[in-house]
């Protein structure tokens, strides 16, 4: 018998009940190859280390996004410790979304605000370990290989060109930080790791199996091994939390109550605070550019099993 919350055939009427969300969304096309997506498809994976369950299209592969947020913070934190990381970035999330300005203006000295929003994220790229762009990516990938237990993890080079045609925010993002001393890389250096950080191609079980070690306190529920401290999984899962649905943080947090990182492909990563990971793609995204169908299958399993973090608050 399984030990997830789920049965196989109750994953699979739950995402067949989410499916039609997808029709009010719309696919990303600022980065023209993500446009390519099938907007049918809709995957879902949960895992736990011992047991692992599929409904739809698991098979799809998608680019990881800003689902790369928390996972380049994850490794800059272990390489660089809080108070390197802090200093260039802060904790508190915006309202804003992800490729806000504005943001970048409100502390001084231009500090952006918190690690999931673009400008955030292109600082703690800077803090990735590695000198050179090749180094710092393939530290990253080494990362995201370990995380996800699945070796031949890779860039796709087709969507990374695609976004380098279309950075000009990031960017622009870039050179004001780089003007203001909070980026003193080279900025097309950083683009570049940066852009190639979430053009990472995967599927919707590397998802849960990365969303399973974070739930488990940095521990691979599978092999017992740490690939994270405890106290950085703790962090990764404030932001996810906090800021990891862009300004759709707080709906999501009050609806579903579940740690996630979205990413404009329409991929979903959630941990639950048990060690359970939990992947899920749909491509269409709603105004906020998050998962349209996604999104409305994590608030449902939440509300018919139960699994938002602070119901455990109202129970004491
Ligand atoms: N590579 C995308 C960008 O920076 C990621 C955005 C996202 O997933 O929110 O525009």
């Amino acid at each position: 018998m399984s030990s997830l919350f789920i049965n196989e055939e109750q994953l699979a009427s739950m995402v067949e009940a989410a499916r039609p969300v997808a029709a009010q969304g719309t696919v990303a096309s600022y980065i023209p190859a993500l446009s390519e997506a099938d907007p049918n498809h809709f995957g879902c994976v949960i895992y736990n280390g011992s047991d692992t369950i599929k409904a739809g299209e698991t098979d799809a592969l998608f680019t990881l996004q800003s689902v790369s947020k928390i996972l380049s913070l994850a490794l800059a934190l272990i390489d660089q410790g809080e108070d390197t990381v802090f200093s260039k970035v802060g904790m508190e999330p915006t309202g804003d979304p992800f490729y806000t300005v504005q943001a970048l203006e409100e502390e001084k000295p231009s500090k952006p605000l918190n690690p999931m929003i673009n400008a955030g994220a292109l600082v703690v790229t800077s803090l990735l370990p590695g000198k050179t762009e090749s180094e710092k990516i393939s530290r990253f990938l080494t990362f995201i290989r370990e995380l996800t237990g699945n070796p031949s993890i890779a860039v796709c080079e087709k969507t990374a060109a695609s976004e380098k045609e279309h950075a000009d925010l990031n960017r622009a993002l870039c050179y004001f930080m780089k003007s203001h001393d909070v980026l003193k890389e080279d900025v097309e250096m950083i683009l570049n790791v940066y852009i190639k950080q979430c053009s990472i191609l995967l599927n919707c079980e590397d998802l849960a199996r990365i969303g399973s070690i974070i739930g488990n306190n940095g521990v691979d529920p599978a092999s017992k091994k740490s690939i994270m401290p405890p106290h950085i999984a703790k962090i990764v899962t404030t932001f996810m939390i906090t800021c990891g649905m862009y300004n759709e943080s707080g709906s999501f947090a009050i609806k579903a109550g579940i740690p996630t990182k979205s990413g404009v492909s329409g991929a979903l990563l959630s941990g639950l605070k048990n060690g359970t990971g939990i992947g899920v793609y749909s491509p269409p995204l709603d105004n906020k550019g998050n998962s349209a169908a996604g999104i409305h299958f994590l608030e449902s399993l939440s509300n018919v099993y139960n699994l938002s973090i602070f119901s455990t608050y109202q129970e004491l």
